[in-house]
């Protein structure tokens, strides 16, 4: 692994990954996919046999860690070759062989260096590196983008099945699934998040000079996608609501078969992240407007939908439990049973 950034960016990563590297890869089955060709979009990743929502599918070290700035825009390239050179030397055979093995679609140019290209196209997000740099630290999230050996075979879908997470924990790329996906279905992950059709394809040809040919959008009719874009922008708006709801006295009245209706149209669409999302901040707006053991429950279930999508090291399934520990002890001194999670 190598790792690619300012010298301030990378000392404030480094000691966070010399405590991370040591542990081992979270326990996964091997095998659960196998890579193979796809009729359109080259190499794609298949289940091999039945997984179940919530398991997890894989998870790597990354190749290369970069800097963000060096993920920023298409055509900017920030550093010299001799840089990029120096980064591929220091790679061991096998991992330059498997960044090699990638496609570039960056189309940055003939006179461009390989290895940029590659970073752009194949890159995943990676950060917070520690549950203890999110985004309530002043310094704000320190975020940058890896490169995998395996992950980058996964194909774009608008409603994919798996979900990728960076557990900084352990220092992986992880895919779980987002749900139940049969024995060869192909293995999805999602490389753009925009809310409707038309802005998710400008975002991809963008970034990726090329055409969405996701399954979702082959399959969906001219209704389907208004029906799509329509529910997507119920659950985009009602989680904007929500997040930016910090005043107890301007809390929104919540009703639970509107909440659940919304939830279910995330479920449809294959928004997790933003399902489980809502169930947080609905637990959090419930204990001021209801009984706070209302509350409780759905930050419970807002809990075990974090797990299911991100596995238990996530950074917000520990913010999680330290919110709910704390609230499960004021709710025994107030004489109520209850445990978290
Ligand atoms: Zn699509």
């Amino acid at each position: 692994m190598i790792m690619i950034g300012s010298r301030a960016e990378l000392e404030q990563i480094i000691p966070f990954g010399e405590v991370a590297l040591q542990k081992s890869l979270p326990h996964f089955e091997e095998g659960l996919f196998r890579v193979a060709q796809t009729e359109q979009k080259g190499l794609g990743m298949f289940a091999t046999r039945f997984i179940k929502a919530g398991e997890l599918i894989v998870a790597e070290r990354p190749t290369v860690v970069s800097s963000k700035t060096l993920h920023g825009t298409k055509h900017d390239v920030p550093y010299a070759p001799s840089f990029y050179d120096a980064a591929l030397a220091a790679l061991s055979e096998p991992a330059r062989a498997s960044l090699m093995a990638l496609d570039d679609c960056c189309s940055l140019g003939a006179r461009a260096h390989l290895l940029p290209g590659r970073i752009m196209t194949n890159g995943y997000t990676c950060g917070p590196m520690t549950d203890k740099c999110d985004s309530d630290s002043d310094r704000g999230p320190v975020l940058f983008s890896a490169t995998y050996p395996t992950l980058p075979r996964a194909n774009h879908d608008c409603a994919a099945n798996a979900h990728y997470s960076w557990n900084g924990v352990r220092w992986c790329g992880q895919f779980y699934a987002a749900r139940d996906i049969r024995a060869g279905d192909e293995i999805t992950t999602k490389y753009v998040l925009d809310t409707t059709q038309a802005e998710r394809h400008a975002s991809f040809e963008r970034r990726y000079s090329c055409r969405c040919l996701c399954k979702t959008c082959l399959d969906a009719s001219p209704e389907d996608v208004i029906r799509s874009d329509e529910r997507r922008r119920a659950v985009a708006q009602l989680l904007r609501t929500l997040e930016t709801a910090l005043d107890p006295a301007a809390y929104p009245m919540l009703s639970e078969r509107s909440v659940r209706r919304t939830l279910g149209y995330a479920r449809e669409e294959g928004m997790m992240f933003q399902y489980a999302r809502i169930l947080w901040e609905v637990g959090r707006i419930m204990q001021v407007q209801e009984n706070p053991l209302v509350g409780f429950e759905w930050a419970k279930e807002a809990r075990k939908a974090h797990v299911l999508l991100l596995g238990e090291e996530y950074w917000l399934v520990a913010k999680a439990d330290d919110t709910g520990e704390f609230l499960a002890e004021r709710l025994r001194a107030r004489g109520f049973s209850c445990t978290w999670p």
